[in-house]
Formats: C-alpha cells, sequence, structure tokens
C-alpha cells in the first residue's frame, strides 16, 4: 500500500491541474467551470493545501462544514462555514451578481 502513495498523490496533483485548468477556461460552460472548481477545492484539501478549521469560520460553531466559493474564478480560495453560515454567504453573493 505504501508504495501506492506517491502514485496516487502524483496523480492526484495531476487531477487538480486538469480542474484549475478547466475551471479558468473561459470557452467552457460556466456549470462546467464551477464543477470544476468545487472538484479542484476538494482534491486541495486533500493534498493538504486547504486547511479546514475546527469549527465555522464564521461563527465558530462546530458542525458539518463546507466550502463556500466566493468567486469560481479563484477556485482555491474559499472559505469553510456551516450550513447556516453558507446560506448567508451565498445570498451575498448572488445579490453582487445583481449589483
Ligand atoms: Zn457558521
Amino acid at each position: 500500500m505504501n508504495k501506492a502513495r506517491p502514485h496516487r498523490q502524483q496523480a492526484k496533483f495531476a487531477r487538480l491541474r486538469r480542474h484549475l485548468d478547466l475551471s479558468l477556461d473561459p470557452d467552457k460552460p460556466r456549470r462546467l467551470r464551477t464543477r470544476s472548481a468545487r472538484y479542484a477545492a476538494a482534491l486541495a484539501e486533500q493534498l493538504g493545501l486547504l486547511e479546514r478549521p475546527k469549527g465555522c469560520s464564521w461563527c465558530r460553531r462546530r458542525s458539518r462544514l463546507e466550502r463556500h466559493h466566493w468567486d469560481y474564478d479563484q477556485p482555491l480560495l474559499v472559505t469553510f462555514l456551516c450550513p447556516d453560515c453558507h446560506d448567508i454567504a451565498d445570498g451575498m453573493v448572488s445579490r453582487q451578481e445583481i449589483a
């Protein structure tokens, strides 16, 4: 098992790079780009590039945390929020898009 691990890590980095490229490709439909941005953030977390805090970044509640993207053009810029704060954050983002 140990032998396979470095290779798997490399494969994950390759996938991370591919999803980062996809998420920033202006020729791709938005739906695909946002999906790749979410994949990229999940992979980055698995690789230890993103650190998940013990509690919600806003209210500190220890709950199931979700990754909130402020801007899908910045796939690795995420805030870890509880579901309640995530709702608030999503509301802020959608208002911003309307304005
Ligand atoms: Zn919260």
